[in-house]
């Protein structure tokens, strides 16, 4: 947990304090209460996501330009997967933003 300063009274107070303890000054920019890590961390979904399609779409270009063999279902899962999970991530965040 962080710490600022209060901007009225100067008095040291955790960034997620919504007023300050001392001179009871509302902070404007204090961060709204949301859901821990897991659903909160959007950029690591899209992380994720993203190099899971590229995982899929390597595997898809190795079969095809490689070995000539149709793509296995592991590079599916990936490159499948991956999408889905984007666009759950997206979905997931723009409710929670509302
Ligand atoms: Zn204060």
């Amino acid at each position: 947990m962080a710490l600022t300063r209060c901007g009225k009274c100067g008095e040291r107070m955790s960034t997620l304090a919504a007023v300050c303890k001392k001179c009871g000054t509302a902070v404007a920019d204090a961060p709204e209460p949301r859901a821990p890590s897991f659903l909160g961390n959007m950029t690591l979904h899209y992380l994720l996501a993203a190099l899971l399609f590229l995982a899929g779409a390597w595997m898809y270009g190795q079969a095809y330009y490689g070995r000539g063999a149709p793509p296995s279902t592991l590079a599916n899962v990936l490159l499948y997967g991956g999408l889905v999970w984007y666009a759950v991530a997206r979905c997931v965040s723009w409710f929670v933003r509302r």
